[in-house]
Parts: structure tokens; sequence; C-alpha cells
């Protein structure tokens, strides 16, 4: 596995891999990897000749009162397990080298960002989609790989590929649970045992509002009161956000759902941020 930190060696050696007509696949990451990262890894595997991951803390998403400095990191740990996946390059900058001295351009989605947790975090998705664009100029890639983990952030990225003419394929993948089905995320290292098992109502909510839809339920504000209501019935959480919203737009669907909607969540447990969600008339596995 190759480390590459400069810029230019990125570009360059993508430059020779493209001329020789291989495949580039790219999943980006904050690093502290986990299962969820390793399955967009294997799949990226799967459909390409070559499979650049990068690690990146991207300071530009971080809010001024966010968890950049706490973020945990791992490095070593990480090249261990992109080992077991067949990674052939890490792409590693520094914030340095991604946002030298006088840097001043950026991305930014205007409608798309409005709703879900670009409400809360305001600038988070400018600084996501900045940091997805240079990395894809980096990186150079014919495909890329997002999980369905941070939806609203696989919807920002199919956007500004479109808006701008990237020559990029954007890949979206299954949210990977626990085995007790809590999303996984490098922020649950964050909770306590307790504050973990207080995180569980994300998928109960999910669990419980997926059931009243099987059977029928149409009324958004009654798929809402069931989310809501798991939620609420656990001291810990607070609630961010509860929607129940268009899946492609992310605009809140007001009366009856007629086809497919988004549940999408956000609460507070201590000082750790969870988000879970689920795309309701989609099958379970897919979402
Ligand atoms: P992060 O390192 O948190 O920025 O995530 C890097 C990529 O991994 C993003 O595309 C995330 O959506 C994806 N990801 C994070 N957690 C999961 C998960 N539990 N299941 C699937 N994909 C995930």
């Amino acid at each position: 596995m190759e480390i590459i930190e400069i810029v230019k060696d990125m570009q360059a050696y993508s430059q020779d891999l493209r001329v020789e007509g291989k495949v580039i696949a790219f999943v980006p990451t904050m690093g502290y990897l986990h299962e969820g990262h390793l399955s967009l890894m294997r799949e990226g595997r799967k459909r390409a000749d070559v499979l650049v991951v990068s690690i990146f803390v991207n300071p530009t998403q971080f809010g001024p009162k966010e968890d950049l400095n706490k973020y945990p990191r791992d490095l070593d740990r990480d090249i261990k397990l992109m080992d077991t996946v067949g990674v052939d390059v890490v792409f590693y900058p520094s914030a340095e080298e991604m946002y030298p001295v006088g840097y001043e351009t950026f991305v930014n989605l205007d409608e798309v960002t409005k709703y879900l947790c670009g409400a809360s975090r305001p600038n988070h998705f400018r600084g996501v989609s900045t940091v997805c664009a240079k990395l894809f100029n980096c990186v150079l890639p014919h495909l890329a790989i997002f999980g369905r983990k941070d939806y609203q952030q696989l919807k920002v990225i199919e956007k500004m590929v479109r808006d701008l003419n990237m020559d990029v394929g954007i890949i979206g993948m299954p949210i990977a649970r626990e085995s007790d089905g809590l999303a996984m995320s490098s922020r649950n290292s964050y909770l306590d045992s307790g504050e973990r098992r207080a995180g569980l109502c994300l998928y109960k909510a999910i669990v419980g509002v997926r059931e009243l839809f099987d059977n029928g339920e149409r009324r958004v504000g009654a798929l809402l009161d069931r989310a809501v209501g798991i939620i609420m019935n656990e001291e810990l959480a607070r609630i961010d956000y509860v929607k129940i919203a268009h899946p492609e737009n992310l605009t809140d669907l007001i009366g009856v759902v007629w086809d497919k909607a988004m549940l999408a969540m956000a609460i507070n447990i201590g000082n750790t941020r969870l988000i879970d969600n689920t795309v309701l008339g989609e099958d379970f596995e897919k979402c």
C-alpha cells in the first residue's frame, strides 16, 4: 500500500494510471475506520482496477464549537484495516497541503443544504462539497463511493457532480450497523456504555416507523409521532431533528406519503451527535 501526502504526487500517480487505462475507485474518509468504511472499500475494490482511500479530517466541515480537535485518529490501525481489503493507495494530506495560506475558494449548494443537518450545522456542507471537489481533483477517480449513513452528504455530492459536470460516478452504499442495530460511526467511540445503549433509540425508531409504514400507515404526522415517541422514551437523548423528508430534495413531506419517504434523525447524547436514517418504501437491506 502506497501512502501519498502531496497533492501533486497524487495527481501524477492517478494521471499515469489513467494513461494506462486503469479504472480508479475512490473512498473519501476522515479515518478511524470501521466496518462501514470497509464496506465502501470492498465495493470499490470490486468495481475498479485501483482503489484509493483518502484519510483527511477536514477542518472546513467542522463548526467552531464542534469536535475537530478531539476527532479520533489512528493511522496505524487504519492501515492494518485497509490492508485487509486490498487498498492500493492512501491519500493522506495535511491541512496545510489542502488549504495553503491564502485559500479562499468554496463550493456551495444553495438548496439541498438548507434542510436536516444543514439547518443545524451552518457551513458544514460547504466544507464537505469543497473538500470532495478538491479530493476529486487530486485523486482523479472514475467513481467515488459514499455511505448512506450520511444520506444528505450523498445527495449533496450527487448534485455537485451533476451541477459542475464532474466526470465522476457516485455510488451510495447501505448503512453498516452493529449487531444490535446501532449505525457504525467513528463518533461512537465517544460514547460510554450507558450512552451507547441510549443511542439505540435511533435504530428502534427506524424499526418502529418501518413497521407502521409496512402496515399501511401513510400519514406523515403518525409516522413522525412514532419516531419521536420512541426517542423521547430514552432519557439521555435530546432531539436535534426528526423529519419525514422527500428522499431526493430533502424537503419536509406534508400530509401523506405517496411513494417513498426518508425518515431522518439527529440526536445529541451527552456531547455526542448521532444521526441515522432510512428510506420508507425501500428494502431495509438497501438503506
Ligand atoms: P467519515 O469518515 O465519517 O467521513 O465517513 C466516510 C464515508 O464512510 C462516508 O461516505 C460515510 O457516509 C461512510 N460511512 C460512515 N459510517 C458508515 C456506516 N455505518 N455505513 C456505511 N457507510 C458509512
